[in-house]
């Protein structure tokens, strides 16, 4: 009998989550990933809503060529050097931390979709960060669904990846937005199959006990161009809703987004950001 009770409770209790799934799905006049929204709450201090319909695309820029694959400077902490993934370890959705089960093949890591994120085993708080990335020439998939990953600051704080050189998302969603919150100055995305660079230069947020005394503030430097100048991170990204903070430590993993596609990585180092006048 008390079997049969926990099942009907339980069953009730997903159809609950269920309904509240659909609660929170957008109507078609609403809008969609490809388009943007027009029900979504207001962005603090900013004329656009989250994923704003009306917030206009950046222009594009093409970026000068040949990108380099730049080597890390000696002070780097080398994430992934295209031999292995040492420095990390696979968090899957509400499981335990395990041994990566990403591909490595060719100086590449390549994402097997649905295995969770990639976390590093090392935390760092104000950082340089450079990474390069590709989404395969042959990906399929419109809106957020072409290519999705993300560089993940703390975990919290996404700098997106996607293909936006020909892919249309709202603005704030595109590669190089810091997610749900800015879209990049410009649009300095390289063709569906070409590597991107991205020079991140992070200021972590200050927690004093619960309190957020300092925001996060990131420059990103897309391909060579700047795409973001020590711009103020409202607070974790989450997609609909205004981003918002909880209090964390000053050091937080690095993690790579597994959004469900298989696209690359490679050249990740990082370099901790010290005081001036402090040796
Ligand atoms: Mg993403």
């Amino acid at each position: 009998m008390k079997k049969i009770l926990l099942v009907v409770a339980l069953a009730a209790s997903l159809a609950a989550q269920q309904q509240q799934k659909k609660a929170n799905r957008p109507s078609k006049e609403a809008g969609d990933d490809k388009r943007g929204y027009i029900d979504t709450p207001q962005l603090p201090n900013q004329k656009w809503k989250v994923h704003d319909a009306a917030r206009s695309r950046p222009r594009k820029v093409t970026p000068g060529l040949p990108l380099l694959s730049e080597a890390p400077p000696s002070d780097a902490v080398v994430l992934f050097n295209g031999k292995d993934l040492s420095r990390w370890v696979s968090v899957p959705r509400g499981g335990e931390p395990r041994d990566p089960t990403w591909k490595v093949a060719n100086g590449e890591i390549e994402i097997v979709p649905r295995t969770g994120r990639l976390v590093t085993k090392e935390k760092f708080g104000d950082c340089q960060l450079h990474v390069e990335w590709l989404i395969p020439r042959e990906a399929p998939g419109a809106g957020q669904g072409r290519g999705n990953s993300g560089v993940e600051l703390m975990m919290r704080y996404e700098i997106q990846v996607l293909e936006s050189f020909e892919n249309v998302t709202y603005a704030d969603g595109q590669a190089a937005s810091i997610y749900g919150q800015w879209p990049p100055l410009v649009n300095s995305s390289r063709p569906q199959g070409d590597w991107n660079v991205y020079d991140i230069f992070f200021e972590a947020p200050r927690f004093e006990g619960e309190k957020l005394v300092k925001p996060g503030y990131v420059t990103v430097v897309h391909n060579g161009v700047m795409v973001h100048h020590h711009k103020e991170i409202l607070g974790r990204a989450i997609h609909r809703r205004v981003a918002t903070y909880a209090p964390h430590a000053a050091e937080e993993p690095l993690s790579l987004q597994d959004h469900g596609y298989p696209i690359r990585y490679r050249n990740i180092w990082i370099r901790r950001l010290g005081q001036y006048d402090q040796p």
